[in-house]
C-alpha cells in the first residue's frame, strides 16, 4: 500500500493509541496535575527517564495529541504548542540565545515579531534586519556570534517571498538555527524541511485552526540541525540522542519556565480545526487568486500585492516552493481612493485584524497593526499608507467578488 496522504494520516491519528471508549477524538483533559501510586514513577517522570505529565505548564494529553500532528504535519521530529504564535517565538528564543548573540532576520515580518527583535536587542542580543528575499544579505550579516535566522516564508502582510532555498544553505553552511515561521504558508502548502528549516513556527491561532476560536502556537523541530554543535545547550538537556537536545531545552526554560502554555480546550479546537486544512487552503487560495486577479484590473487601485500574479516580484520562486499562493493579498488604493471610505463600503467582508479565518478579513495595515512602528520601519518594510491586508476566507468566490465590486462602484459614485 503507498503512504497514506497527510491529511488522512491527521484524520486518524489520534486513534493510533488507545483512547477512552473508543472516542475518535482525543478528549479534553484539563486536569493541572498528575498524579502516580508509586513515588519512583513521579521520580522517574521528574528526571526524564520515563513519558508522562507531571504539571499542566508543561502540557497535558490534549495538547500533546495536537503536538503529534503537528508534526505529522511537518514530518518533524518533535513539536511543542503555545498559548499563541508569539509566546512560541519569545519563549523558544529566550530558551536558545543569550546575552551577545547575534540573531539575523528578515526585514520583512509581521508587525508583533518586529516589535520583539526590539525587544531581543534591549535585552542584549544583536539583531540584524536584511531582506530576506535575497540570500546573499543574510550570508553578508553573518558574524561569529550569529546564532540564528529567522524568516518568514510569505511575509505578513506585503507578501514578500523569502530566498527560502538560499538562506538554507547559508544557514547549513554556517551552522545556524534556521527558524522559518511558517504561518502563512501552513503545511498545506509547504513543508520547510525541505529548504533545511531547523525549527518551523506557525501561528495555530490563524489558517491551521481556520475557525477563529482558538489561540495557540507551535515550534517543531525537523531534526536537521546538530544540537551537538550549538553552544547554548545546558549540560542536563544533552540527554540521549542529540536530535531531541534543542526541543527538550526549549520545553524547560522556555514553555516551562516563560508559561505560555496551550490550553486543552484551545489546544482541542485547533486539532478538530486541522482536520479541514487541506481543503480549506484550496479553497482560500483559489479565492484570493481570483480577487487578486480582479483587483489589479481595478483603475482605483494602485498595486496589489500576491504571491500568485506574475506581476509579483518573487512570483516563480513562490510557484517553484509551494503549492499555492496563500490566502493573504495586499493592495494599494489611488490617491483618489480612501482605503477607510472602501473597507465601509464593504458588507461581507468584516474589518478586522487576524487572518487565516474561514471569514474573509481586511484591515488598512498603516493605520493599525503597523502603527506603532511609525513611519520610517514602515517604509523600510514597504508598506505604503494606503496598503489594505485581505486574508481571504472559504465564501463562494461570487459573492465576495460581488461584495469587492459594489464598494468599488459606491467610491466611484461617491
Ligand atoms: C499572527 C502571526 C504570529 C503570531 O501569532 P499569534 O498566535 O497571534 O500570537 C506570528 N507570525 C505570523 C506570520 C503571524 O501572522
Amino acid at each position: 500500500m503507498k503512504p497514506l496522504d497527510i491529511s488522512t494520516r491527521l484524520l486518524h491519528a489520534d486513534r493510533q493509541s488507545p483512547i477512552e471508549h473508543g472516542a475518535v477524538h482525543k478528549p479534553l483533559h484539563i486536569a493541572t496535575a498528575y498524579g502516580y501510586s508509586q513515588a519512583e514513577e513521579l521520580v522517574a517522570v521528574f528526571q526524564g527517564r520515563q513519558s508522562g505529565h507531571v504539571y499542566g505548564r508543561q502540557g497535558n494529553p490534549t495538547t500533546t495529541a495536537l503536538e503529534a500532528k503537528v508534526s505529522l504535519l511537518e514530518d518533524a521530529v518533535g513539536t511543542i504548542s503555545f498559548a499563541s504564535g508569539m509566546g512560541a517565538l519569545c519563549s523558544t528564543m529566550l530558551a536558545l540565545l543569550k546575552k551577545g548573540d547575534h540573531v539575523i532576520a528578515s526585514r520583512y515580518l509581521f508587525g508583533n515579531t518586529a516589535s520583539w527583535m526590539q525587544t531581543l536587542e534591549q535585552i542584549g542580543c544583536e539583531v540584524t534586519l536584511v531582506d530576506a528575499t535575497e540570500a546573499a544579505h543574510v550570508a553578508a550579516a553573518v558574524t561569529p556570534a550569529t546564532r540564528m535566522v529567522l524568516v518568514e516564508t510569505i511575509a505578513n502582510p506585503r507578501t514578500q517571498v523569502a530566498d527560502l532555498q538560499g538562506i538554507g544553505k547559508v544557514c547549513a553552511q554556517h551552522g545556524l538555527v534556521y527558524f522559518v515561521d511558517s504561518t502563512m504558508t501552513t503545511p498545506a502548502l509547504f513543508q520547510p524541511k525541505d529548504v533545511g528549516a531547523s525549527l518551523i513556527i506557525h501561528s495555530l491561532s490563524k489558517s491551521i485552526c481556520g475557525h477563529g476560536n482558538a489561540l495557540g502556537g507551535s515550534v517543531s523541530d525537523t531534526g536537521l540541525f546538530d544540537w551537538d554543535k550549538y553552544p547554548n545547550l545546558q549540560a542536563t538537556y544533552r540527554k540521549g540522542p542529540a536530535t531531541g537536545w534543542g526541543l527538550l531545552q526549549i520545553r524547560k526554560k522556555g514553555l516551562r519556565d516563560v508559561g505560555a502554555t496551550l490550553s486543552s480546550e484551545h489546544g482541542h479546537r485547533i486539532a478538530v480545526g486541522a482536520e479541514t486544512l487541506a481543503l480549506r487552503m484550496e479553497r482560500a487560495c483559489s479565492n484570493a487568486l481570483a480577487l487578486a486577479r480582479w483587483l489589479e484590473a481595478q483603475p482605483l487601485v494602485s498595486r496589489v500585492h500576491y504571491p500568485g500574479l506574475p506581476s509579483h516580484a518573487q512570483h516563480e520562486r513562490a510557484g517553484g516552493l509551494f503549492s499555492g499562493f496563500g490566502a493573504l493579498l495586499g493592495f494599494e488604493t489611488q490617491p483618489q481612493a480612501d482605503p477607510i471610505a472602501l473597507l465601509n463600503a464593504l458588507q461581507l467582508v468584516i474589518k478586522s485584524s487576524h487572518l487565516g479565518d474561514n471569514r474573509t478579513l481586511a484591515i488598512p495595515v498603516a493605520h493599525t497593526i503597523f502603527w506603532e512602528m511609525g513611519p520610517q520601519q514602515r517604509k523600510s518594510m514597504d508598506i505604503a499608507d494606503s496598503l489594505v491586508r485581505v486574508s481571504v476566507g472559504i465564501e463562494a468566490q461570487d459573492d465576495l467578488l460581488a461584495d469587492f465590486s459594489q464598494a468599488f462602484a459606491s467610491l466611484k459614485a461617491a
